[in-house]
């Protein structure tokens, strides 16, 4: 959140400052101008469990209450005014900020090495409260084709509907090819950190320098490896977004998004319109005080706009309880991911010899064309998902998903279970034939999440009923 926030409007105010941000376990605190200093560098392990809570704020309490409250008392109308004014800090209205989202919305900031988030009902939310936000007034955007099916359906053909378009490229890592569909209009650029079902990964250091010497912002969708194996801000990303619901949470049992703000980005550098008009919502009309979302939140203004605009009118709201299971989730992130990352790497390994498998994709494998950036950038792993190509035709992997018996069937990735799913059927199926094909998804493909289970169990599953289908 916005630390530096001189006015904003009733209802979403929050007790972000820099004291409390940096009142306990936290590795950075801000100067008076609201710029990030590094302190103690405290693990990622440590920021896990502490980062953006004060027990001694809230009674004590270690587990991170759930503040099940639509709105919050304002006591009294000088009280009501500051709150309103920005002021006062505090909370007093759930549909933009509640203490329970307000403490993962800090706690991803930190791990994400940014210096404001902001937490919303979903990662497609995030998703794409993000794109409109950067492009917002006819603004293009561009990105591979290998994304996420809802995002590109998103992209292909909803957003168009507002007026917002998208050049597709073939290879997001050809900067030459990236470079070349930058025009006037052009916003951002969008991309995974590792695309899912593929595991391609971005090569994101050159991109992020090409398009900041064109003012063009880089925004990542960070959900497959979590910010324990990635942190795309280290490496010039403006904006990273998540789906929550996916490795953070990582128990299969809450829906949720993020928007994390790198803090770095010019948003004031004359292709973002929307940054630099004045607006009401950050102004004071009776003394006669305009700003812009640039002037009010300074170098969180990215998140700044997506609360105080999006969240505020489309309302994607996370709600506490959801909060309160992601930051319990949160907690054995790392421990999960390192576990759920060396038993893909060995699945992925063990399924190269296995009858009938014609295809392994796997970054992190010695065998994928992708090992170099893999260990540039994920000296720890790439994560709990692969995909595999089984020989035959739909019928063979339809037999597959029908007798499995330790994999749940399921569209869904990062949970302590393992998954298996047909990415054409169900995950892909709104997204158009050649984008499918560039992502590698056909009738052939099967995409795994590991979980946790004993890796010696997922591999009988997995032999038993590949011979089983043959
Ligand atoms: C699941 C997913 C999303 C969408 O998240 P939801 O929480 O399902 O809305 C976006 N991007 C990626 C990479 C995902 O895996």
């Amino acid at each position: 959140m916005a630390s530096d926030t001189e006015n904003d409007f009733a209802g979403c105010q929050t007790s972000d400052n820099s004291e409390s941000y940096d009142s306990r376990a936290y590795d950075f605190q801000r100067d008076k101008s609201g710029n990030v200093q590094q302190r103690q560098p405290l693990g990622f392990e440590t920021r896990a469990i502490h980062a953006g809570y004060d027990p001694y704020e809230h009674h004590g309490s270690v587990s991170v209450p759930i503040y099940q409250s639509a709105a919050f008392a304002m006591h009294d109308a000088v009280r009501g005014d500051g709150l309103s004014s920005g002021e006062i800090e505090g909370f007093s209205y759930s549909r933009c900020a509640n203490p329970t989202v307000d403490a993962l919305e800090r706690r991803l900031a930190n791990l994400e090495g940014g210096v404001s988030a902001v937490a919303l009902a979903s990662g497609m939310a995030a998703v794409s409260f993000a794109l409109l936000c950067a492009a917002e007034g006819g603004g293009r955007l561009i990105a591979p084709k290998d994304l996420y099916g809802a995002s590109i359906d998103a992209m292909e053909s909803f957003f168009p509907q507002f007026g917002i378009h998208t050049d597709f490229v073939e290879d997001i890592n050809d900067v030459a090819e990236v470079e070349s569909k930058i025009g006037p209009d052009t916003r951002a650029v969008f991309a995974e950190s590792v695309a899912n079902p593929s595991t391609g990964i971005t090569d994101i250091k050159p991109l992020a320098d090409m398009l900041h010497r064109h003012g063009v912002a880089l925004i990542v969708d960070n959900t497959v490896p979590t910010p324990y194996l990635f942190r795309p801000i280290e490496f010039g990303a403006d904006v990273v977004v998540h789906s929550t619901t996916k490795g953070i949470s990582g128990h299969g049992d809450a829906l949720g998004g993020i928007v994390v703000d790198s803090g770095k980005f010019d948003w004031a550098n004359g292709r973002f319109p929307q940054f630099t008009q004045k607006e009401l919502v950050v102004s004071d009309e009776r003394h006669g005080v305009w700003k812009s979302f640039a002037e009010a939140y300074g170098n969180a203004a990215f998140a700044g706009r997506v609360r105080i605009k999006y969240l505020h009118n489309l309302g994607a709201v996370m709600s506490p309880a959801n909060a309160y299971l992601q930051l319990i989730g949160l907690e054995t992130l790392p421990q999960r991911f390192r576990q759920e990352t060396d038993t893909a790497l060995a699945i992925a390994r063990h399924l190269e010899s296995v009858p009938h498998v014609t295809q392994v994709n796997y970054s992190g494998l010695d065998s994928s064309r992708n090992k170099a950036l893999a260990d540039r950038y994920f000296p720890q792993g790439i994560g709990p998902v692969l995909s595999f190509r089984l020989e035959g035709d739909e019928s063979h992997i339809n037999r597959v998903v029908d007798a499995v018996k330790v994999f749940s069937y399921v569209p869904n990735i990062g949970d302590t279970h393992s998954l298996i799913v047909n990415p054409a059927r169900i995950t892909h199926r709104e997204v158009p034939g050649d984008y499918r094909r560039a992502a590698g998804v056909d009738d052939h493909l099967l995409r795994l999440s590991i979980g946790l289970e004993r890796p010696s169990d997922l591999i009988a599953d997995l032999d038993r009923t590949i011979a089983g289908a043959y």
